[in-house]
């Protein structure tokens, strides 16, 4: 059986990659310190055999027993409510997390993949982004705790590859949505959604001309399944490359949900990505990928989540409201 180690387990991305390790057939080492992570999310996975959980901070020294095949990177923070929460965990676990990992990596000689990001790119000035784009990032904005973290990763990752022949693998996430995601991690889709089911406003950023692309989980954990799986070791992209103005968005989530409430506008926050949508060209012809689900179809499976959860945690919200205070 080939082991796998999943680190930030407990987070949206993490948990559904473990379950798709455990269908694949796997046997999944998941790892969360729990900052950010929910231990709920992979609740349902406790029972199996083939399933462990180690409550521990990456930063610090990981150590795992026997062999290991696969480790996939994902502990980090990762909405702007939280870098400016807890800035400085997100620079490690992003620099010291991603350090002990490839040292791991390079022990246990297992292909090692890294969750980078589109932030890579920062505000671009390019667009659509490709990833020979060396992007637009300031490094002391609010951001820049993630941005330059996972610019880091990227540069360490192949720094292992270069000089240790660690096998390495490097995906750029894109704005990624799905069940699991926190109602108050202030990210645009659960804080539409929980504004629409407890009958609040929804705040638009600036004047919602501002663009994004976003991809559905199955399709996301499809993509990052067929990268690690390929030979290709530079980054790719993977997203959905269909794109909307934050604005046109906040329209769609009305009708998708029927609220009656209207749509109000805050500042917009500092250093808020203008523009972003993948060029995805390298995933189509290296990995054979492309997005199959539609936002229209993937935005109900969501609403249907997030309105099945208990009117306690939909209350437990308070989503972000730091537009122009940073
Ligand atoms: N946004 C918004 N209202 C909200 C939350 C976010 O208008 O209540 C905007 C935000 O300014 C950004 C976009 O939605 O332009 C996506 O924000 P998110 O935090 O989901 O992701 P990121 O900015 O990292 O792409």
């Amino acid at each position: 059986m080939k082991k796998v180690l999943i680190t930030g387990a407990a987070g949206f991305l993490g948990s559904h990659l473990c379950d798709r390790f455990i269908k694949e057939g796997f046997y999944v080492i998941a790892m969360d310190n729990l900052i950010t992570g929910n231990i709920k999310n992979i609740e349902h996975l406790f029972p199996l055999k083939e399933f462990e959980f180690h409550h521990h901070d990456v930063t610090k020294f990981v150590h795992l027993p026997g062999k290991l095949d696969y480790i996939l990177h994902f502990a980090s923070p990762a909405s702007p409510i939280d870098y400016l929460k807890i800035p400085i965990e997100t620079l490690k676990v992003g620099s010291l997390g991603t350090l002990n990992l490839l040292g791991l990596a390079k022990e246990k000689k297992s292909r090692i993949l890294v969750a980078s990001t589109s932030e890579v790119y920062g505000d671009p000035l390019v667009h659509p982004q490709n990833e020979e784009y060396y992007g637009n990032v300031s490094p002391i904005g609010p951001r820049g705790v993630y941005d330059e973290a996972k610019r880091f990763m990227e540069s360490i990752t192949m720094a292992y590859h270069r000089f240790h022949g660690v096998d390495t693998r490097i995906v750029r996430i894109f704005n990624t949505y799905g069940s699991r995601m926190r109602l108050n991690d202030g990210r645009v889709v659960p804080a539409f959604m929980g504004q629409a089911l407890r009958g609040e406003d929804l705040t638009v950023f600036g004047d919602g001309s501002q663009t994004r692309s976003f991809c559905y989980i199955d399709d996301q954990v499809e993509g990052i399944y067929r990268l690690l799986m390929s030979d290709y070791t530079n980054p790719v992209n993977i997203g959905n490359p269909h794109e909307t103005t934050i604005l046109e968005f906040a329209q769609e989530i009305i009708m998708l949900t029927g609220t009656e409430q209207k749509i109000v506008f805050k500042p917009l926050p500092k250093d808020d990505p203008l523009q972003r949508q993948p060029d995805i060209a390298k995933a189509k012809e290296i990995l054979g990928w492309e997005p199959k689900v539609g936002r229209a179809e993937g935005l109900k499976i969501v609403f249907d989540y997030f309105k099945s959860l208990s009117p306690e945690e939909l209350q437990k919200k308070k989503h972000r409201d730091f537009s122009g205070t940073v």
